[in-house]
């Protein structure tokens, strides 16, 4: 299935961006903490639309929305 247009905008965003509105939340919150830095969380989406998912992640050293090719 193609990517929809809010998918791909969404994955151009920074990490404080909101997931559009067909992107509905996969399973819970993932928090990894690290000893030496403030550590970071992750949290699965998949679009309503387009089935796309993606992985959000507050780590500096992500891509903040990164896409899942199918
Ligand atoms: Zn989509």
């Amino acid at each position: 299935m193609e990517i929809c247009d809010q998918c791909k905008e969404q994955s151009t965003k920074s990490y404080r961006a909101k997931p559009h509105d067909s992107l509905r939340q996969v399973d819970d919150v993932r928090i990894f903490k690290s000893l030496k830095s403030k550590g970071y969380i992750e949290q699965d989406y998949q679009c309503n639309t387009c089935n796309s998912k993606f992985t959000q992640s507050t780590n500096k050293n992500d891509l903040p929305w990164v896409l899942w090719e199918m």
